[in-house]
């Protein structure tokens, strides 16, 4: 069985090469014909551990191929990942033009039964759509079936995520593609849970919700410890052992940032809207997060007992939203880097991995780059 990827961003480099690594035939395509080039010469643009090695060993074997060509990517296989970017559109719902675009130009190339494995993170509704929209564009009597299979792989710990998911969630009305599919999945997981496109696409949703509801309500705590003399972290530890909470995301911190819960808790808010439903929990915990993101500046300010930080040289480090990454995505960093700069302040700013990413996307603003700092210039953008 052949499998391709379309988009060799996060989840589809990964997901790739994971599938290449148990044994199947991986074809993957990109409209980015640089990162397919590099693909292609081993070289990959993200960091994520242990991917290059698994990359590296996979070429060697001749099990994962690079293209930029649609048609024999698709041609080629049977099943087919969509794992292309969902980014969010100014009103904050999820835009999903690039895979309706995808579903179009599969169903005219389809020369045989196809499974279409929608993981890009999509809103309620989209895979039926991409269904009617690949029917409509399905020109042969072969079978061309949508699955959602949403992706909840962790930056950062992705290869392990994957070889290790805790479950596996399988969306479609047809019951063979969904068999194919949780054996396909067999090697990675031990639970499956079936159900249609619209669940599917609700599971990630509601997670996303409910993991970055765990953030703030922490944060929440740690402000309220401040205030009382406890200790947040003796709070959160006490807390997580109950079974019921469970201790995972319950660090309290700076908020999150990321590719994914700052632009998928806005999706959920609107997604709601849109049905004339007020996701009230929702909105509270992206308002927690937008304050405790700038909260570094508050103390900063009140320990040193001023009012803007003209004259201050101040340490950055990490710019990233995470460790073991260099997804600059929505990183709090370069917004509290940016507070820095509007009261005044200069940042020295280090990062063991994602210079390079900060300086394609900051490049001009850098004064200075010694080895993994940099001096930025004054102002940096939004
Ligand atoms: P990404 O931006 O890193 O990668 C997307 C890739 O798709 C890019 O390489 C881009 O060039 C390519 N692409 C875009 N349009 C294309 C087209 N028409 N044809 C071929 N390639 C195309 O995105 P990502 O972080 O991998 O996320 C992908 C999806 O998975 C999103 O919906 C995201 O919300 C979801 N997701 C991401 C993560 C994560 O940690 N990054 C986790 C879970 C789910």
């Amino acid at each position: 069985m052949r499998l391709s990827v379309i988009g060799c961003g996060y989840v589809g480099i990964v997901t790739a090469v994971c599938f290449a690594k148990i044994g199947y035939e991986v074809i993957c395509v990109d409209s980015d014909k640089q990162k397919i080039k590099d693909l292609q010469k081993g070289r990959i643009q993200i960091y994520e551990p242990g991917l290059k090695e698994i990359l590296d060993e996979n070429i060697q074997k001749d099990n994962i191929k690079f293209t930029i060509d649609l048609g024999e990517c698709i041609r080629s296989s049977n099943i087919i990942f969509i794992t292309v970017g969902t980014p969010s559109l100014s009103d904050g719902s999820l835009d999903v033009s690039q895979v309706k675009l995808l579903a179009q130009q599969t169903g005219r190339f389809i020369n045989g039964d196809k499974i279409i494995v929608i993981k890009s993170t999509v809103p309620a509704g989209t895979n039926r759509l991409i269904q009617e929209v690949i029917n409509s564009s399905n020109i042969t009597s072969h079978k061309c079936s949508v699955v959602s299979c949403p992706e909840f792989l962790r930056e950062g710990s992705a290869i392990s995520d994957t070889f290790n998911m805790e479950r596996v969630v399988i969306g479609t009305d047809d019951l063979s593609a969904a068999n194919l599919i949780e054996k396909l999945y067999t090697r990675f997981s031990k639970n499956f849970v079936h159900t249609n496109w619209e669940t599917a696409e609700l599971i990630k949703l509601a997670s996303n919700a409910f993991l970055a509801t765990k953030i703030s309500f922490i944060n929440e705590i740690a402000n309220i410890c401040e205030k009382c003399g406890a200790d947040v972290t003796k709070v959160a530890m006490g807390m997580g052992l109950d079974s019921r909470i469970g201790a995972s995301y319950l660090r309290a911190g700076i908020g999150y940032g990321g590719s994914c819960l700052p632009k998928d808790t806005v999706a959920g808010v609107r997604l709601a809207e849109d049905m004339g439903y007020d996701f009230e929990i929702l909105r509270s915990v992206i308002n927690v997060n937008k304050k405790q993101l700038l909260k570094p500046i508050e103390i900063l300010l009140h320990a040193l007992r001023v009012k803007d930080l003209s004259d201050k040289v101040i340490a950055v480090l990490g710019l990233t939203f995470k460790p073991d990454t260099n997804d600059i995505r929505n990183s709090p960093s370069l917004l509290i880097i940016k507070r820095i700069f509007e009261l005044g302040g200069t940042v020295n700013a280090y990062d063991p991995i994602a210079i390079p990413e900060v300086k394609k996307i900051y490049g001009s603003l850098i004064r200075r780059r010694r080895g993994r700092t940099v001096v930025f210039k004054f102002p940096l953008p939004s």
